[in-house]
């Protein structure tokens, strides 16, 4: 086809709070602000980078938690506001590891992403990530189960990192990339 391939594109999703616009922040700028950016509205980035030893252009968008969410349907909000969900390459879904409820947020995210078919395809990789690891002490689900499950029955990676101290910022972004290689080879 020539000319430049087109950008990977990242949709970053997750309960509000759980360190969505600090992990992208790290990444990107390798910066860190302890004060949060609470109901921010999407953010697009775009960027250049190496991961696993190639150059890729990054398409990186930081949406916002959605509003009453489980009560409220994935397939609504983004009709009404994030439509460019539906062309992202792979979804992280980050949770925070000390907060039950940003688990169950993901675990009705990732369901309606599959029922909904909101990816277009059933190949678009799903990156799970746990944020704050280093609050260890705070945690509320054991590490060996969230990784079964979502390893094991669900398929999908699984990344523990902290933005705070930059702990596996670089790994999760490589595997996103990684696991939209993998889905892309089927084809
Ligand atoms: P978002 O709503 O998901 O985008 O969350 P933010 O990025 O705004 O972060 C919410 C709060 O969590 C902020 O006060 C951050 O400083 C804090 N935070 C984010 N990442 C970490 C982390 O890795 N460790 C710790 N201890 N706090 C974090």
């Amino acid at each position: 086809r020539g000319g430049m391939p087109p950008p990977f594109k990242i949709a970053v999703l997750g309960a509000q709070g759980v360190g969505k616009t600090a992990v992208v922040r790290r990444f990107l700028h390798d910066d860190y602000s302890e004060t949060g950016t609470p109901g921010h509205t999407r953010q697009v980035h775009l960027s250049a980078a190496v991961l696993n030893g190639h150059v890729h252009d990054l398409q990186i968008t930081d949406y916002p938690a959605i509003p009453s969410f489980p009560g409220s349907s994935l397939q609504e909000w983004a009709d009404s506001c994030c439509r460019g969900i539906r062309s992202a390459h792979v979804y992280i879904l980050v949770y925070d590891i000390c907060c039950f409820d940003s688990f169950e947020y993901v675990k009705t995210m990732r369901q309606q992403i599959l029922e909904t078919r909101l990816l277009g395809t059933a190949e678009t990789p799903i990156l799970i990530v746990g944020n704050k690891r280093d609050l260890q002490r705070g945690r509320v689900i054991p590490r060996h189960n969230v990784s079964d499950l979502v390893r094991k029955s669900w398929k999908c990676g699984y990344v523990e990192c902290s933005a705070k101290f930059n702990w596996h910022i670089l790994l999760l972004f490589s595997e996103a990339v990684r696991s939209v290689g993998c889905a892309r080879c089927k084809h």
